[in-house]
């Protein structure tokens, strides 16, 4: 595959945190505006906001959001922040992104979660009517916070369906707090018709995936940890899950640290179905072109593997059933045109 035509075909992403993934020129003017600041040189801002390749772990690579949240504080930044990551989308001919975001983590200077939610929404919607990339956004439950604020976010999550809402996802600290830690408040996803995505499987055990797909989830967050217990794949197959893996935040984050152990055709080869996706653009330092060039150097992946890997994106894609028609469609045309 070549690097160009990678980045000019169509594809689709359905695993991309709004706070990870901003660039760092973009965070500079958001930080400037409140009067932030920032180190002036670029590249001692970037060693801010890049994860290193040797994180100790996922917590060590959660570090990296201390700055950018401390600048994603109000309704012009949130929006720019959205825009911002829809400018990238768009610039690598992502058609179709679903961007996430825990709107709890920006209430630092009193912004109320529905306007924090509106914010997003709205940076998102002009970012569509600007570079005609379509999106939704998710929104995730922090797991250390305490149950009655996570179902807040849940509420929000259905308030705000019609708005460009489309599911529900819990993010960070899965070591501490396994899925069934959620088991009453998924209930009331599930109860809601709330569409389910979650991280599982990313530091923790391969149960946790198991679990989190019992307590509803149709896709599941990286879900790596899961080739250790292939007990579970009848289950992960028998439900249809899609596995959102990101590779390069998949070694960063210490959950495989040689490529051996990377389970992209494992479970490929047991039939499960998986997805690309670039986690946090920016403290990942990659984007989808990168992640999909990475699958051809390590496995030598081809064009039709990569239509295949963003069809199963696209059946996993919180969208109605004639979206992913129109998706589907889409991507068949332009990988019919390209040569091997
Ligand atoms: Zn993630």
């Amino acid at each position: 595959m070549k690097r160009e035509h990678v980045k000019n075909l169509p594809k689709i992403e359905l695993h991309c945190h709004l706070d990870g993934s901003i660039r760092p020129e973009t965070l500079r003017k958001i930080a400037a505006q409140q009067g932030i600041a920032l180190p002036a040189d670029n590249a001692q801002l970037k060693e801010l906001l890049v994860a290193p390749e040797d994180c100790r772990n996922l917590n060590d690579y959660l570090e990296r959001f201390d700055l950018v949240l401390a600048c994603l504080q109000t309704e012009d930044a949130l929006k720019a922040a959205a825009m911002d990551v829809i400018s990238q989308a768009a610039a690598e001919n992502i058609r179709y992104i679903e961007v996430r975001f825990a709107p709890s983590l920006h209430t630092r200077q009193g912004l109320s979660l529905p306007k924090i939610i509106t914010a997003v929404l709205a940076g998102l919607h002009q970012g569509e009517q600007q570079y005609g990339v379509k999106s939704n956004a998710l929104l995730c439950g922090m797991r250390h916070e305490e149950i009655h604020e996570i179902e807040r976010i849940v509420q929000l999550a259905n308030t705000f369906k019609e708005a460009g809402v489309a599911g529900f996802d819990l993010a960070g600290n899965e070591a501490d707090f396994p899925p069934y830690t959620f088991e009453e408040t998924l209930g009331l996803v599930k109860q809601l018709n709330i569409p389910l995505t979650l991280h599982a499987g990313e530091c923790g055990c391969g149960k946790n995936v198991a679990d989190a797909v019992m307590l509803g989830a149709t896709r599941i967050g990286h879900g790596i940890a899961l080739k250790d217990t292939s007990e579970h794949f009848a289950l992960i197959k028998e439900k249809d899950v899609l596995l959102e893996i990101c590779p390069t935040s998949n070694f960063q984050t210490k959950t495989v640290t040689t490529l051996a152990d990377y389970p992209f055709r494992l479970f490929q080869e047991a039939g499960l179905k998986v997805c690309i996706n670039t986690d946090n653009r920016t403290v990942s330092n990659t984007t989808l072109t990168d992640e999909f060039m990475k699958l051809h150097e390590w496995y030598g992946i081809t064009y039709a593997d990569m239509e295949q890997l963003l069809h199963n994106a696209v059946n996993g894609a919180f969208i109605s059933e004639k979206e992913k028609q129109g998706l589907h469609q889409l991507l068949e045309e332009a990988y019919q045109k390209v040569d091997e």
